[in-house]
């Protein structure tokens, strides 16, 4: 019996996450703290509260029906004090602009399925099919499987866009049921990748070449998110290219960069630091030379 999961959100009509229109699902949850994650409301597994301080009428609804008094106001700007909310959701529900948000919600396989089925006719007209993202979706790995097994009982197309990062029995009992993988590259070095995600890069090595040894590297396009001083340095460049020429050979072809963009304001809606301490995206040259970079190795790129 397999327990709800948790989500942050279901995308229709995604063209971005793997091949025709898909549904996107994004599991709540991740073991990474990425300084440029662009879903920081999926990295923690519990409920959270967003504020959209442009849809804020000033009302002050909020502060009277919080039932622990976590919300104030002080020369008209308000506080939300995060230490002693409950995330019960009562301000949410009862704000009459959608100022405020609750970001998280259960959910069991059977209407996770519902919502996945209501996309089946343009799967099937686009080659689309459904793509599990996050957070880390094989942080809830046991809902996860259970999820895929229904896609594919279903005979669905299956994508599991992931940071590679679980371990290795994990990782190995979802391949079965996932049709292609979107697999994050990020930093070569150990040690800058354990500043800049706070987590080693072996495992996602170690998971990346049991894909490929097992005969799945057809099924695996890389993705490599463009930051500007932090993975777009040459060094980095050096070593990303060195490891995935290794692999070269063992079917896999594609990588796709991602520059990189602000998202400070996603932030600041969550209470959360944003530790980005630039907010520029790549300039053109740079993705240009990357491009370069990982053609010369065979690779096919796309940005
Ligand atoms: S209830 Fe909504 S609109 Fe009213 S003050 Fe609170 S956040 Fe703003
Ligand atoms: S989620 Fe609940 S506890 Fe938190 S601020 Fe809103 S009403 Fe108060």
């Amino acid at each position: 019996m397999i327990s709800d999961g948790f989500i942050f959100d279901i995308k229709r009509y995604a063209i971005h996450d793997g091949p025709g229109i898909r549904t996107t699902v994004f599991l709540k949850g991740c073991p990474l703290r990425c300084w440029w994650c662009h879903n920081p409301e999926g990295i923690s597994h519990a409920n959270e509260l967003m504020f959209f301080e442009y849809k804020c009428m000033h009302c002050r609804t909020c502060t009277h029906v919080c039932p622990v008094g976590a919300i104030t106001f002080e020369n008209n700007i308000q506080h939300i004090n995060r230490q002693i909310c409950n995330y019960c959701g009562i301000c949410s529900e009862a704000c009459p602009t959608g100022a405020l948000m609750l970001v998280g919600r259960g959910i069991t396989i059977e209407e996770l399925m519902k919502e996945i089925e209501k996309g089946i006719l343009f799967y099937d007209n686009s080659g689309g099919g459904v793509t599990f993202s996050g957070g880390e979706p094989l942080f809830q790995h046991q809902f996860l499987r259970e999820a895929l097994k229904e896609c594919k009982k279903r005979d669905l197309h299956t994508v599991l866009d992931t940071s590679g990062y679980a371990p290795k029995d994990v990782f190995s009992s979802v391949l079965d049921y996932v049709d292609v993988f979107l697999y994050d590259l990020k930093l070569a070095d150990d040690e800058e990748h354990k500043k800049y995600t706070g987590v080693s890069n072996n495992l996602i090595k170690d998971n990346l070449r049991m894909l490929v040894d097992v005969g799945r590297g057809n099924d695996v396009i890389l993705r490599f998110p463009v930051i500007p001083g932090i993975t777009d340095t040459e060094k980095n460049i050096d070593g990303l290219v060195e490891f995935v020429a290794t692999l070269k050979g063992k079917g896999i072809s594609e990588i796709d960069l991602l520059p990189f963009h602000d998202v400070s304001e996603k932030y600041n809606r969550l209470g959360k630091q944003y530790k980005m301490p630039i907010s520029k995206a790549p300039s053109r040259e740079k993705l240009k030379h990357i491009k370069e970079r990982f053609e010369e190795i065979g690779l096919y790129v796309k940005i």
